[in-house]
């Protein structure tokens, strides 16, 4: 990957799954350790709906502790990380 970003995803975890409505909660450590909830849709193709960051740890970006809405700009980049290596499919056994 040769783009930089302060949010490179280090692991993601299927957290919940509602296939009738192609719904998908996952929960994603990023190399800075920071963490968040990403909401999924997979219809028609998979696209993130919402970020919203966990407060294990100051915002990287903004430094606060508390909620802030950093994460949100980087939504697009996010989808792009999830979805690049295929990483979403093999979560949910696609
Ligand atoms: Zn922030």
């Amino acid at each position: 990957m040769t783009v930089r970003t302060k949010l490179m995803i280090d692991d993601v975890q299927l957290s919940d799954r509602d296939e009738s409505s192609g719904l998908y909660q996952f929960i994603v450590t990023f190399k800075n350790r920071s963490k968040a909830r990403v909401f999924m849709h997979s219809q028609p193709n998979w696209h993130v709906t919402s970020v919203s960051r966990l407060l294990n740890v100051p915002c990287p970006i903004c430094r606060k502790d508390y909620y802030c809405k950093c994460f949100d700009n980087y939504s697009g980049e996010i989808e792009r990380q999830l979805i690049d290596d295929g990483r979403v499919d093999r979560l949910v056994g696609k």
